[in-house]
């Protein structure tokens, strides 16, 4: 086996080594089927166990009781930003966004595209994205406020959720079970697998069974969130080696970590490494305001972008992956989910001491 490398790309990212192996252990036979879990059929007995443990070990993490259902839905978090607007946008009322960032505005541009009455109620722009917005109104008569719990790119985060009398609906693709929250606000909660919970290739989707009600009936099948509530996610194929992972990975979570308390713990604590670090280094600079520091993922500067440019080649040939910035904003970010340990992180900051040294 070649050599595994400290893993801080933003997504597809790391996942925990335990459930790889576990992976490549049951592959050829999946529960005793004869077959791998990418060739049983999704109707299979053995599938169906595997789908309905994901979704209580889903509900079980967040403690959602029976007011939610839980969703696979292909098409990744974007097609959320498409969804969302189509089922949960109330005839003549509008819906309310707060713009935080690249993700929020993708959310936006969608709910714009297809016609809604999108009122931008907040945004971070005057100063780069760099914070999450405080103060705004939310329209007693909207049909619900979206906001995007951790902008991936920026690396801010919501330290606490806006209190509105509005269902909430959040993109929480980036930090989706890193730590425990009061779900009941929420309307809707969708999160692309493949940064906390598994593999891309699907969307795990909370929805409030009182939304259900307002979703039109005319929609097209596979736009509704009523075909995949009614037929358990079952109504076509779903990614199920996705699931099967995020069942690993949940039960991971579960069973090793010890649920989400545990895990939050786990994040701030590498997170505030990182950031004490780079806070004393005078040579790192985080680019996210303090308050709204985002402890998944940490976008940080050097002095120079050759400096960036060397720190980001240099750290690749020592086995520190995925450090580059977005290509939208440059720089450097390291995004530290579930999976990353703390070991990871501690070595990243003995290589940033060491090239810093180097370099200043
Ligand atoms: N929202 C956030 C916060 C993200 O970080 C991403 C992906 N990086 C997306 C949405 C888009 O996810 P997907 O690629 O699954 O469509």
């Amino acid at each position: 086996m070649g050599k595994r490398v400290h893993n801080f790309n933003p997504g597809p990212a790391a996942l925990p080594l335990s459930v790889l192996e576990e992976i490549k252990e049951e592959f050829l036979d999946f529960k005793g089927t004869g077959m791998s879990v990418i060739e049983v059929s999704h109707r299979s007995k053995q599938f169906e166990a595997v789908l309905n443990e994901a979704i209580e070990r889903t509900k079980r993490l967040l403690k959602l009781g029976d007011d939610f259902h839980v969703l696979f839905i292909q098409g990744g978090a974007s097609l959320q930003f498409t969804m969302v607007p189509m089922n949960l946008a109330v005839d003549g009322k509008p819906v309310d966004y707060i713009h935080s960032g690249n993700w929020a505005n993708n959310a936006i541009k969608e709910a714009k595209l297809i016609g809604k009455d999108v009122r931008v109620i907040a945004t971070s722009q005057d100063k780069n994205f760099s914070y999450m917005p405080k103060d705004f109104q939310v329209d007693k008569d909207a049909s619900y406020l979206h906001i995007t719990s951790n902008e991936t790119i920026r690396g801010t985060q919501w330290a606490q959720f806006p209190k509105v009398s509005v269902p909430l609906v959040s993109d929480m693709s980036s930090d989706f079970m890193s730590r425990p929250f009061d779900a009941r606000p929420f309307g809707l909660i969708y999160a692309g697998a493949q940064k906390n919970v598994g593999p891309s290739g699907s969307a795990v989707v909370i929805v409030r069974k009182d939304m259900i009600e307002r979703i039109p009936a005319n929609l097209p099948t596979m736009f509704k969130y009523t075909t995949f509530a009614e037929n358990n996610s079952l109504h076509n194929t779903p990614a199920c080696f996705v699931i099967y992972v995020i069942n690993l990975v949940l039960r991971w979570l579960e069973e090793k970590i010890g649920g989400l308390e545990a895990i939050e713990k786990i994040n701030r604590e590498k997170a505030k490494f990182l950031y004490d670090f780079m806070d004393r280094s005078g040579f790192y600079r985080g680019t996210a305001e303090k308050e709204s520091r985002s402890f998944m993922n940490i976008p940080f500067r050097l002095p120079t972008e050759d400096l960036e440019a060397k720190f980001v080649a240099e750290a690749t040939k020592a086995g520190f992956a995925g450090l580059k910035g977005h290509r939208s904003v440059g720089g450097c970010r390291a995004s530290i989910y579930n999976a990353t340990g703390i070991d990871a992180v501690k070595d990243l900051v003995s290589f940033m001491a060491d090239f810093q040294k180097k370099a200043g």
